[in-house]
């Protein structure tokens, strides 16, 4: 089986608690207007990976440091065999090891959808952040984009880790982290809505330019 991904990154420290292992997976047709993962919108061959490829960079964290997993997007119901799959294999790997890590996704659509089309992938995972972004309504509570969208607990593992923070207000801070590979610098997190012309305006004084940005695409 295989599985369009954009980016696999650890640690991610600003989507969900802990530490986390994020997958972004490729391919959404929602466009939301402002979304700053435009690179993520278009599949093609060379974003395909194995979903047993995918599991192994989860297995290769070692238990200890891995707090959970956050699958974000591109929109990741627009693959639900695949989601489902990796899914029941990481499950199926946390129950053998006895580990305590929750599984956190995020997704364009609303829930009345998600419950309607998808309720098995949804008794999956431990919490869920559905809804589109809207780049008109105010910053949304903690790990959140727009105040449209909720932070919903689905099995007794996430609610004991979301509870709490459904209603938790975003702090103003420490809300995004940079990582930079050979070819790219990555922002991974949820920005304030002028951040990403603020950090544009900063590099440019610097004598920096960004040539191609995932927020235009
Ligand atoms: S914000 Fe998410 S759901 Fe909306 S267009 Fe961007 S990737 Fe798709």
């Amino acid at each position: 089986m295989k599985i369009h991904i954009n980016k696999v990154h650890y640690p991610v420290t600003v989507l969900g608690p802990g530490k986390r292992l994020g997958i972004w997976v490729q391919g959404c047709n929602l466009h939301c207007l402002g979304c700053i993962s435009q690179d993520t919108w278009k599949q093609d061959e060379d974003s395909l990976t194995s979903v047993d490829e995918l599991l192994e960079m989860c297995q290769s964290i070692p238990s200890a440091m891995l707090d959970g997993i956050t699958i974000s997007g591109g929109e990741p119901f627009s693959q639900p065999e695949a989601l489902k799959y990796f899914l029941t294999e990481v499950i199926e790997w946390r129950d053998e090891q006895s580990m305590e890590f929750d599984i956190l996704c995020y997704s364009g659509l609303s829930i009345q959808q998600l419950r309607k089309q998808h309720s098995e992938i949804l008794s999956q995972l431990d919490a869920v952040i559905p809804e589109p972004y809207v780049n008109d309504l105010p910053r949304g509570k903690v790990w959140r984009g727009s105040s449209n969208q909720p932070l919903i607990p689905l099995s007794d593992r996430g609610r004991k880790k979301y509870l709490a923070a459904v209603d938790t207000e975003y702090s103003g801070k420490g809300d995004m982290q940079v990582s930079v590979d050979e070819q790219q610098i990555w922002y991974i997190g949820i920005p304030d809505r002028d951040d990403m012309q603020a950090t544009r305006v900063a590099l440019e004084k610097k004598g920096i330019v960004q040539e191609q940005v995932s927020w235009r695409a």
